[in-house]
């Protein structure tokens, strides 16, 4: 018997009361279960970055205690890293840690778009990119369903701000939030079907994501095929029934009955058939059960092999962002003096509903001893206090004290938990006080200063020149000390690229003007130009650009290659580079292809990320890279189609280090196979006419009709065209001087919307 079959059976034997409480949380964490049935109840908890499974007190904010779990790096951090492959291997510890704690969902990951630096939530998202974030999200789902696992994609959608995020409208233009703020969501639900998908606490355009029937049905089940279920943020239900009609499965926490009398009502008075609640209900058993069947009770974690993946990651999650005179990796030998509170209190995790217990936590400094060996001191000094922005002064001298007699100086800063959170937007970029003031002092007494960086989201850096060494370590998980020893030290080469743009300062952001709106109407204005797609428009220099970050070694492309200079939109088209290591140590390359539509009747951004690839080279070692694009490298959302659109033509291919350093290029030609026909009205210019199919010979028989068709080849020429451009197909009848009438121009419609583009036009 299929498992489809038993549960339409079971679906039978429901009662309207018991359909309706199953789609209703038991508690905080739980689904309802039904004994009599066989239905258990289980349990679906925090996530993303590590296991929150609390076991007495329950609340979503990170308050109260839970179970050790191993702390991964945040998304910020990770998606810094590139790596598919590192990401999965995460998921798949993660998984473990569920299973090993009976956990059947792990609420994440959040795919939500980096559209302001400012986002509280920032270091809990992967990118500005859709396409990078996808991909990420997308490992990571596939890594922790891999064990038996489910996850919960969030926040669908729009949920790009922490201000009023409960009550907040995002507004957004069509084409922006399919191809910036879905695509990012939609690249992973089609990739990699999370079990649950967990919709956002704001309204997106009016509508609250709870209720959106666009988004929860028509673009999620429908269009992208997604056959999990929906899950609420915890509070996000406004109207229950209305929530469950427009496809919201499951309401969390739990109301305490008040869900499910409103489904029970409006099922019985009629305005919501019942046919929609056992669709619910299904798709709620289908995961239920689903997870019943993968279920391990057997699983041991090791959580020292998880401890040591944590370190991995949060070395390759590391981006390099300067390193004058190759500073880093630190000599052996001397005497490297650490400064900074954050050395001893490290900030490896952010706060809210991602807040975990850690299995344990590495300090720095015993890792630096340990890796240096002897011979070379480790000398520490506080230097400045978390608590407060004033500079101590007994602190500062400590500092400086050791930090001119030292060889080098590393000094760990960043943003105390104050200063960013789930919850609330920060209100600018800028660094502590105290920090900033202890950075520019120690820089008049040591040129040797490298400066790491604890935090989840970019921060102004007015001292950056006088640093020679710049380490974003973003939220790098309980063994962010570890790693920062090896990456320190050399025994690692760093390896991540910045997955968002650093902004010299906070008003170059895009969103700068319209963040965070005005009470709840956030209207997205920059539209499409998000991050670098900004940036590179607008010939903005960032601080650091998308896809920055160094290695201790060097790389050269060469030979790029496709294997098809002319395609159509129905095909793929692989592209190849061969990347070498150029330098002395091995190290790993993020190869990145951007593509250009070289020209667009619409608004496109200068490129855009469509292809990633990492790879590891020995000194003097050389690779083939491969990325392959399909016809949405070359797309955009055409809002009358409906439709993904590829305008035939030619379009470039950039193969770079980063957004701002592309070093190969090449054009291929994209045909689209079903052009799409755009439909036209007494209203469409000439100009409109002359793109269509046929349209060119309408238009040059209409302009023939005109008295002033002569004037097309003489000195006003430029002129009468730009007229004849712009002029509706209404104007013919004056300007023909009635020789073209309203019949020809209901005719020439007919015929442009017909198979067949031949006219007789004037009655000739
Ligand atoms: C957060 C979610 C989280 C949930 C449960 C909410 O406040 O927005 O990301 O999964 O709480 O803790």
């Amino acid at each position: 018997m299929s498992e489809q079959r038993d549960i339409k059976e079971i679906i039978v034997q429901l009662t309207l009361v018991e359909k309706a409480s199953l789609c209703s949380g038991a508690d905080t964490w739980h689904t309802k279960g039904i004994e009599r049935l066989g239905i258990p109840s289980v349990m679906v908890t925090d996530g993303p970055h590590g296991l929150r499974k609390q076991q007495a007190s329950a609340d979503h904010l990170g308050l109260f205690n839970s179970v050790p779990a191993t702390c991964f790096p945040s998304a910020a951090g990770v998606a810094s890293s590139w790596n598919r492959e590192l990401i999965e291997r995460m998921g798949r510890a993660l998984g473990q840690e569920c299973q090993a704690e009976n956990v059947a969902v792990l609420l994440g990951p959040g795919t939500n778009i980096k559209r302001s630096p400012l986002c509280g939530r920032n270091f809990e998202y992967f990118s500005e990119d859709p396409y990078l974030s996808a991909e990420m999200a997308a490992h990571h789902i596939l890594g922790v369903q891999s064990e038996g696992v489910g996850t919960s994609l969030k926040h669908f959608a729009a949920n790009n701000q922490e201000h009023r995020r409960m009550t907040s409208d995002s507004v957004i233009d069509e084409r922006t939030l399919r191809e910036i703020y879905l695509a990012s969501f939609e690249g992973a639900v089609k990739k990699a079907q999370p079990w649950t998908v967990m919709c956002a606490y704001n309204k997106v355009n009016g509508e609250f994501a709870s209720e959106n029937e666009k988004l929860l049905t028509d673009v999620l089940k429908q269009e992208w095929n997604h056959d999990g279920f929906v899950v609420s943020d915890w509070g996000a239900v406004n109207k229950r029934a209305a929530a469950l009609s427009a496809g919201l499965e499951l309401e969390m926490p739990s109301s305490y009955g008040a869900g499910e009398q409103q489904i029970i009502e409006a099922v019985q008075q009629g305005t919501l058939p019942e046919e929609k609640l056992d669709n619910a209900v299904e798709r709620l058993l289908r995961i239920i059960f689903r997870s019943v069947d993968e279920r391990k009770p057997d699983t041991i974690v090791n959580y020292d092999a998880h401890h040591q993946l944590a370190r991995e990651i949060a070395r390759e999650s590391m981006v390099l962002l300067k390193n004058d005179d190759s500073v880093l990796p630190l000599s052996r030998g001397g005497k490297i003096a650490v400064i900074g509170e954050f050395a001893k209190q490290p900030r490896y995790q952010g706060s809210g509903s991602s807040q975990i217990k850690p299995t344990r936590i590495d300090d720095l400094i015993e890792e630096l001893v340990q890796s240096a060996g002897a011979g070379t001191e480790i000398v520490y000094a506080q230097g400045y206090a978390l608590n407060q922005e004033l500079a101590d002064e007994k602190l500062t001298e400590e500092a400086l004290a050791i930090a001119a007699e030292a060889s080098a100086v590393v000094f760990v800063a960043g943003l105390p938990s104050s200063y960013e959170s789930e919850g609330f937007d920060r209100k600018h970029l800028r660094m502590p006080a105290n920090q900033i003031a202890l950075i520019e002092a120690v820089t008049a007494v040591q040129p040797n200063l490298a400066v790491v960086l604890c935090n989840g989201a970019p921060v102004e850096m007015p001292w950056l020149d006088k640093a020679k060494a710049v380490l974003e370590a973003y939220l790098g998980g309980q063994a962010l000390g570890g790693a920062l020893a090896d990456v320190l030290l050399g025994n690692a080469n760093p390896s991540g690229k910045l997955a968002e743009t650093f902004p010299v300062q906070l008003s170059d952001n895009p969103s700068y003007l319209f963040f965070p709106g005005e009470g709840d109407r956030v209207e997205y204005r920059e539209g499409l130009f998000v991050g670098y797609r900004y940036y590179d428009k607008k010939r903005l220099q960032p601080l650091f650009p998308f896809g920055h970050g160094l290695s201790y070694t060097t790389f050269t492309y060469s030979n790029l290659r496709v294997d098809n200079t002319s395609i159509t939109d129905e095909d793929t088209v692989s592209v190849q580079v061969d990347v070498t290591n150029s330098g002395a140590v091995a190290g790993q390359e993020i190869v990145q292809l951007y593509v250009r539509d070289v020209s667009s009747r619409v608004i496109r951004p200068e490129k855009e990320l469509k292809g990633f690839s990492k790879v590891e080279l020995a000194p003097g070692e050389t690779k083939t890279v491969k990325m392959v694009l399909d016809k949405r490298s070359f797309a955009y959302y055409d809002v009358e189609a409906c439709d993904w659109i590829v305008e035939s033509g030619e379009f470039k291919l950039l193969v770079g280090r980063s957004s701002s350093d592309i070093v190969l290029e090449e054009e291929i030609t994209v045909r689209a196979v079903h052009p799409f026909r755009r439909t036209f009205d007494r209203n469409s210019t000439l100009g409109d006419l002359n793109e269509a199919e046929g349209g060119k010979e309408i238009v040059d028989k209409l302009i023939a009709q005109l008295p002033f068709a002569a004037a097309l080849k003489g000195e006003h020429e430029a002129m009468v065209r730009a007229f004849l451009d712009q002029m509706p197909l209404r104007g013919m009848t004056s300007f023909s001087s009635g020789a073209i009438t309203e019949k020809d121009i209901a005719d020439i419609l007919a015929t442009l919307s017909g198979p067949d583009t031949t006219l007789n036009l004037g009655g000739n």
